[in-house]
């Protein structure tokens, strides 16, 4: 059985991310959706409220499941039994950095890739950051993240029309 697992901030979780889940889910017989713990990030919604969306949105697909973690990625890739770490690629901007912690990784790790995948044109434009500035001022995002994340930025914003 393969397993890879997905880290990230999910600040959060937007269709971008759920389209990089469907594609691994092709490739690897189980993912696990790692929430990362950055205390150097103020993140808008809060570990539980992340990790809320992310259970109920993926919770019906029995090959994926949702955890948290606070160390090293690779330290729990490793524990976790991971062969492979999944990482989307959405645009040049987000090479260099992604290059440079693949090698470091790799450097730690050998043994567990990353794998990176792109999203469909329609959401490679897409990041959480810009998700929740357009949803600031109001801005209809609701083709842009699950229909649960659509209503509670409106209701962290209070920007319900
Ligand atoms: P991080 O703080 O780890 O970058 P994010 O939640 O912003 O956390 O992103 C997690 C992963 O999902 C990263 O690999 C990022 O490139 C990817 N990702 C984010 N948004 C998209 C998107 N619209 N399309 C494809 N991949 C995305």
């Amino acid at each position: 059985m393969t397993r890879a697992i997905y880290p990230g901030s999910f600040d959060p979780l937007t269709n971008g991310h759920l389209d990089i889940i469907k594609r691994s889910l092709r490739l690897f017989d189980n993912i696990i959706v790692c929430l990362a713990i950055n205390r150097e990030k103020q993140p808008l919604f809060n570990t539980d409220e992340r990790l809320d969306i992310l259970r109920q949105v993926i919770g019906d697909e029995p090959r994926a499941s949702v955890t948290v973690f606070e160390t090293l990625l690779v330290d729990y890739a490793q524990k976790m039994n991971a062969d492979a770490i999944i990482r989307g690629l959405r645009a040049v901007s987000d090479f260099e950095f992604e290059f440079q912690m693949a090698l470091m990784n790799r450097q730690l790790a050998p043994a567990i890739e990353t794998v990176y995948l792109m999203p469909s044109a329609r959401y490679s434009f897409l990041s959480s950051r810009l998700v929740k500035e357009v949803a600031s001022f109001g801005g209809n995002v609701s083709d842009l993240v699950p229909p649960i994340v659509n209503e509670l930025l409106k209701e962290k914003y209070h920007t319900w029309s």
